[in-house]
């Protein structure tokens, strides 16, 4: 037990012997299915965690995998405009059901539920978590493969409700090589570890900038640390991203799906099918 105890395990982090794991998960809806849950995260903002998120479900999707992606930044959500949806979500006398994309992904997120999408989410911390803990009980996934969770930045209050109410099977770590020399990822990667979580790959994004005349990768952080760090780390899986204007122009114009093959390797290698 830890050396302050509460006695409230809702709000605590900590893998002591009195918690009981298995009571604090929640139940998917009766009517939805879903085999597999990778959750990905960042230690802070801004450093292409929603990018690589959208980039994985679209290699599953493109591979195949029955894909599905939740929404879990719901003040920030970025996913339904990478993926073109500007549907709203439906609801059915037995629950919410997901939007899809053209190619048959299924997608919730706070964006396709608020009328107007510049309506920002002004809501604590609480209301936050419960509305992400809505979107795995009360939403309608069908026959899903392998399950997304975007996750907010950070190591607060919703991103550690996700880690002890879903059953995740696993996180990527997203960082940038700025990121990585400040440790600022290592504290994402020790709260998984502390729950227990594995911790399946970490994504260098930003890693370098391809010129466009002669080819060469030029580290403008200088040269990435990600390899070294993931043997410290023991994290089985490295992917190395370049900062490339195709990508910015593709998430803006909702074409991120045509852009899968910049995971697909990286997507091998975690998933085991
Ligand atoms: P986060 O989810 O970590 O806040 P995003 O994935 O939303 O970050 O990325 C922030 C911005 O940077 C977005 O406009 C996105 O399109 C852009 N971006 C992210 N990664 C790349 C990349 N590798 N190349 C070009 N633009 C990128």
């Amino acid at each position: 037990m830890a050396e302050k105890c509460s006695h409230n395990c809702s709000s605590c982090g900590e893998n002591c012997s009195s918690r009981d794991k298995s009571s604090m998960l929640k139940k998917l809806h009766p009517l939805s299915d879903v085999k597999k849950v990778i959750a990905v995260v960042s230690g802070k903002g801004g450093v292409g965690k929603s990018m690589t998120c959208a980039l994985l479900a679209s290699a599953a999707q493109e591979s195949g995998l029955v894909t599905a992606v939740m929404d879990a930044d719901v003040t920030g959500p970025s996913i339904p405009k990478m993926f073109g949806v500007n549907s709203r979500a439906m609801g059915s006398d037995n629950g919410i059901l997901p939007v899809v994309t053209e190619s048959g992904m299924q997608i919730m997120s706070m964006n396709v539920l608020l009328e107007n999408e510049a309506e920002p989410v002004v809501w604590r911390g609480s209301l936050i978590s419960g509305t992400v803990l809505q979107f795995w009980t009360d939403v309608i996934w069908t026959g899903v493969d392998v399950m997304f969770i975007d996750m907010p930045p950070g190591t607060g209050d919703v991103p550690l409700t996700v880690f002890q109410s879903i059953p995740l099977d696993g996180i990527v770590v997203v960082t940038t090589p700025q990121d990585l020399v400040g440790m600022i990822v290592g504290k994402a990667v020790n709260m998984a570890e502390m729950m227990n979580i594995p911790v399946l790959g970490i994504v260098e994004n930003m890693s370098y900038v391809k010129c466009p005349d002669c080819g060469r990768e030029i580290r403008i952080f200088g040269e990435s640390g990600v390899d070294a760090f993931a043997i410290e780390r023991g994290i089985p899986a490295v992917a190395k991203l370049p900062i490339d204007p195709e990508l910015t122009r593709a998430a803006d114009l909702g074409d991120i799906e045509a852009h899968s093959h910049y995971l697909a390797d990286f997507l091998k290698k975690i998933i085991k099918k």
